[in-house]
């Protein structure tokens, strides 16, 4: 993981300006260990700059991503989402409460994904989606059709 230090030098180094909503952006996505939505990390940056956009935060969050700090998910058609981790896993997508979990990508198949494509691969992104297990033990019990037990 990369800290707010690393982050101003990839920045810098870029040649882009740093700014001190650059800087709280980098210090909300340090060390961060779960996937938090674009609009949760606008919700927090409002905090602290009342002022600040939505198109700063998904800007920000561009450069990051273009540094290789951070990785840009699609996996919900409904929320962006931002993953602090840059190394490649895969992601999962539970349908029914939304949980987002990474999922580990094993080097292999990564190579063969990168043999497969002729062109030069910037980035591979693998979405699983389906019922995460907190969810199909509820539905299974939920579910069931209850016996009726009368005692008689
Ligand atoms: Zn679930
Ligand atoms: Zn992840």
């Amino acid at each position: 993981m990369w800290t707010v230090e690393d982050g101003i030098e990839r920045i810098r180094s870029r040649g882009l300006k740093i700014t001190s909503q650059r800087i709280a952006i980098l210090k909300l996505l340090e060390d961060r260990k779960d996937h938090p939505s674009a609009e949760k990390i606008f919700r927090e940056m409002k905090e602290i700059y009342p002022t600040i956009s939505f198109a700063t935060i998904y800007s920000t969050a561009q450069i990051l991503r273009d540094a290789g700090l951070l990785q840009i998910l699609s996996i919900d058609d409904r929320r962006v989402f931002f993953d602090p981790d840059p190394t490649p896993h895969a992601h999962f997508l539970c349908s029914k409460c939304g949980a987002l979990e990474d999922i580990p990508l094993e080097k292999g198949i990564l190579n063969r994904i990168r043999r497969s494509v002729p062109h030069d691969l910037d980035a591979v992104q693998v979405y699983c989606y389906g019922i995460c297990r907190a969810c199909s033990g509820r539905e299974i019990t939920g579910a069931r059709p209850r016996k009726a037990t009368r005692a008689h």
